[in-house]
Formats: C-alpha cells, sequence, structure tokens
C-alpha cells in the first residue's frame, strides 16, 4: 500500500461492528449500516429497477415481486438519475415550441449545450475546463487523438497496450496502425501478466517501457480494466512513459466517476471515456475528452476536423478557414446531441454535489465490505469443484468498484440462477462473473443479500 496513513478500509467496518456489538458477518450489520448512513446513499436520486419487471427473474422464487433488484452491474450500464427525464422533457418541450430557434435560445442553447457540462466534468477527472469536452463516442474519439498522437518514425512506431484490451481498443489501434502502412505484427507491443498471474504487475509494466521505450511511439492503457478490475498506477506509468519520451493515452471507460483521477497533475497526454457506465447516462451516450493543455498548439499536430473544431465565436461566418477552439474542443466535429446531454448533466449533479473523493472513500469500503463476506462464504484459490478466485486485485488502492470472479465450474449455471432471483451482475466469457458496488446506489444490505444469494446458487447447482 502506498498510503500507509489511511487504514484499510475493512478495519474501519470491523472497528463499528466491535463498537455496535455485533457481528461483522450478520444481516443485522448489513442493515445498521445503512441505518446510520455514516457513507451517505443517493440511492434515492436514481430510478432502481424492480424484480417484478426484470424478465430474467423467477417470480416464484422471489419473496415480493415489488422489491428492488440487487443490481450490480453499474459498471455496464448505470442507472437513470431521477432528474434525467425531466431534463429531457425540457428539451422536447423546447424543440416542439420553437424548433430551430433552440440552437441559440433557452437556459441551454443546443449549439453549446456541452458547455455547462465541461466545468463538472473537469473536476470528475482533475482537469482544467479547457482540457475537457463532451463529444462523439469512446471509440470515435480514441480514433481522433491516435490521429494526432500516434506518429510513428523510423525509429519510434510502436503501440503498448495490454493483450486484453477491450475489443474495440485493440481494433482501434490495429487500424491505426494499418492507416499508417505499418503491420499490426510489428508495431503493436502487447503487455500479459506473468505466467499463473491475472493481472498485470506495475513493476513489469514498468520494465517493458524501459526496455522498449524509444520504439515506442504511444502508451493506450485502460484505467481501471474492464475485466479484471485493476486500477493502473496511471501517475507512475506515465511518468516513465514520458521519461522515454512516449506519448500516453488513457481509456477512461472504467475510470471515470468509479475512481479519482487527476489527470492534468499527472501530466497525462491525452484521454477518452464513455459516460454511460458509472457515468450513468444512458446506453451510447456522448463521449469525453481529455487532452492536456501543453499540447492546446494543435495546429501544429496531424488531426482530423469538423465545423465544429472551428471556435464558437466565429463558426457560423462559414468562413471555410478554420481557426481552432482552445482546447479539448478542438477536436470536436459534430453538433452535440441535446437529448445525450441533458442525461448527462443529470448526473453529473449529482457526482458534482457529492465529490468523486467522497465517493471513492464509500467505495472502497463497499468493495471491502463484499470481498469480506465473500471470503467468509467461499474458499477462494482451492481446486476444489466449487473453487472460486478472484481476478481483481486485492489491494484498496488497485480496484475500483468491482470484483471479478472467476468460478472453476457451471459459471453459466450460477449466472442464471442468480438472474431468476434477481441478483444483475454480467457474466464474461469464459469463466468469469463481474460485481460492481456502486457508492451512489448500492447499500451494504444490497451487498449482503448478493453474496447470500450467490451462496445458496451455489448449493442448488453444484447439488445437481
Ligand atoms: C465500454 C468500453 C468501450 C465502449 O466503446 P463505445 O465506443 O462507447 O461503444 C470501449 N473501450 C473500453 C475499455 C470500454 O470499457
Amino acid at each position: 500500500m502506498n498510503d500507509s496513513t489511511e487504514t484499510h478500509p475493512f478495519c474501519s467496518l470491523d472497528a463499528l461492528a466491535n463498537e455496535w456489538n455485533l457481528d461483522l458477518f450478520s444481516e443485522e450489520f448489513s442493515l445498521e449500516l445503512d441505518k446510520r448512513n455514516i457513507w451517505p446513499s443517493n440511492r434515492d436520486k436514481f430510478h432502481y429497477p424492480k424484480l417484478k419487471d426484470l424478465s430474467k427473474v423467477d417470480l416464484s422464487l422471489v419473496e415480493d415481486p415489488e422489491a428492488e433488484c440487487i443490481y450490480m452491474c453499474g459498471n455496464s450500464l448505470g442507472l437513470q438519475a431521477k432528474t434525467a427525464r425531466e431534463y429531457v422533457n425540457k428539451e422536447f418541450d423546447k424543440w416542439a415550441k420553437i424548433g430551430v430557434y433552440g440552437h441559440f435560445e433557452g437556459e441551454l442553447p443546443w449549439a453549446e449545450c456541452n458547455e455547462p457540462l465541461r466545468p463538472a466534468m473537469a473536476r470528475l477527472v482533475g482537469a482544467k475546463t479547457e482540457e475537457v469536452d463532451l463529444m462523439n463516442f469512446l471509440t470515435v474519439n480514441l480514433h481522433l487523438m491516435m490521429v494526432s498522437f500516434y506518429r510513428p518514425n523510423e525509429k519510434r512506431f510502436k503501440i503498448l497496450l495490454e493483450e486484453k484490451a477491450f475489443p474495440s481498443d485493440h481494433y482501434v489501434v490495429e487500424s491505426q496502425i494499418k492507416l499508417n502502412n505499418l503491420n499490426p505484427e510489428e508495431c503493436l507491443l502487447l503487455l500479459r501478466p506473468r505466467e499463473g498471474e491475472l493481472t498485470l504487475r506495475t513493476e513489469d509494466i514498468l520494465r517493458v517501457i524501459e526496455q522498449e521505450g524509444d520504439q515506442i511511439a504511444l502508451v493506450l492503457l485502460s484505467g481501471v480494466h474492464y475485466f479484471t478490475g485493476q486500477l493502473f498506477k496511471i501517475n507512475e506509468i506515465t511518468q516513465a512513459a514520458h521519461s522515454k519520451g512516449c506519448y500516453i493515452g488513457w481509456d477512461l471507460a472504467h475510470a471515470v466517476g468509479n475512481v479519482d483521477l487527476k489527470l492534468h497533475d499527472w501530466n497525462v497526454d491525452f484521454a477518452a471515456w464513455c459516460t454511460y457506465k458509472y457515468l450513468n447516462s444512458g446506453a451510447g451516450s456522448i463521449g469525453g475528452v481529455f487532452l492536456h493543455e501543453k499540447h492546446f498548439e494543435i495546429a501544429n499536430l496531424k488531426k482530423l476536423d469538423g465545423w465544429w473544431s472551428h471556435r464558437f465565436d466565429t463558426r457560423f461566418e462559414m468562413s471555410n478557414k478554420i481557426e481552432y477552439a482552445i482546447g479539448a474542443s478542438a477536436y470536436a466535429l459534430s453538433n452535440p446531441s441535446i437529448l445525450l446531454c441533458s442525461c448527462l448533466k443529470a448526473s453529473l449533479d449529482i457526482f458534482d454535489e457529492i465529490g468523486i473523493e467522497n465517493l471513492r472513500k464509500k467505495s472502497k469500503i463497499l468493495t471491502a465490505y463484499m470481498e469480506a463476506l465473500l471470503n467468509k462464504t467461499f474458499d477462494r484459490n482451492n481446486n476444489s469443484e466449487t473453487g472460486i478466485e478472484y481476478i481483481t486485485p486485492t489491494d484498496p488502492e488497485e480496484r475500483g468498484a468491482q470484483i471479478s470472479i472467476r468460478f472453476k465450474n457451471n459459471v453459466r449455471l450460477v449466472h442464471d440462477e442468480l438472474e431468476k432471483r434477481g441478483v444483475v451482475c454480467d457474466f464474461r466469457e469464459p469463466d468469469v462473473l463481474r460485481f460492481a458496488p456502486v457508492p451512489l446506489y448500492n447499500t451494504f444490505s444490497d451487498i449482503y443479500k448478493m453474496v447470500k444469494t450467490l451462496e445458496n446458487c451455489f448449493k442448488i447447482v453444484f447439488r445437481k
């Protein structure tokens, strides 16, 4: 652990259980934690799905169909903020009433509807407002940034990527290499865990950068890995890449809204993210981009332009002479969707009110609680038929709000049984279930019930 002054989140829970004279592993303790609300819950700000509405739930197996499900999938699709509908409806009304005038009139002129979101978005990723903007979608934004930051030459032509990067990121990288008339086999440098290990060690990443750095044009990594839930040492790795003269970009799909980030101070070159996972802005919502201010002289870079790359005040003169908007905004191509921005605003309002540092504190406690209950209930790393193993690191500084569990056997059957009982989590090929205890809306009793249900499902599946 690099922060020795902070107590391990498990110790905080253990101390509370002692103080309240309760068994840490009891349901009572989970209920007491929710009741005392030491780490405040914001569940009432979200629509939380009910059992009766989920097609996968077998209503004969649940006590009360009106009850809420156990939603552990906020890393895949965040829940809807209750204000989202109101914000979107406002824009529907405006469109119906004033049509095209909506672009420049009203509380939120559509032509600039991304603007009010930028300060809160920047706070969430630790950036200056001008370094951040909302535009396009994640994969599109990775391409746009790579056009600028992957500029291979004779000496430097490689891209360092994880072997098990998210498929879209892998395809982006391969296609960018091909666009430069180069061969992916020669240009792709893939990081893999050591034999018998599941996640990458920071020291190994640093060693590859040290050894191969002179040939690496770009390092592209995820802040939090979608599959393993590993939180990378963004600061350290960024410094190492720079010390060898490489650019470094981060895909923050699973990091944004999940962990605290300091992109400006960490000197990250660029980053991109989607907003529908921990940021709760709805499927396929608008993407985010970070460009460090040291790169604002984008005219010197190679990039793709559209009319929205042109600064706002002269954009509509339609001069066909590009004058770039300042900062990340120069990467915008098209006019942003007011409907997507409205959904994102609903969620960012909540993040901004609470503060990501506070959420992260609660997140560490919730995840440690889940881990403690799982440890108590299941055999880890054993070789028995019912063995499970965590893929996610156990150090709270190396993970966010996610625990991925690998099953030795019957993972699909266990997943089916969980779904029938209203535990919403996701299955990833070939043998992993991912559970995300989201500090905005998951409670301690959600976690208690989830682990109990998992235990129950194990009994059912392995008795067969
Ligand atoms: C979710 C996710 C994506 C999805 O990309 P879209 O362009 O939003 O469809 C890409 N990369 C990573 C690492 C992700 O986790």
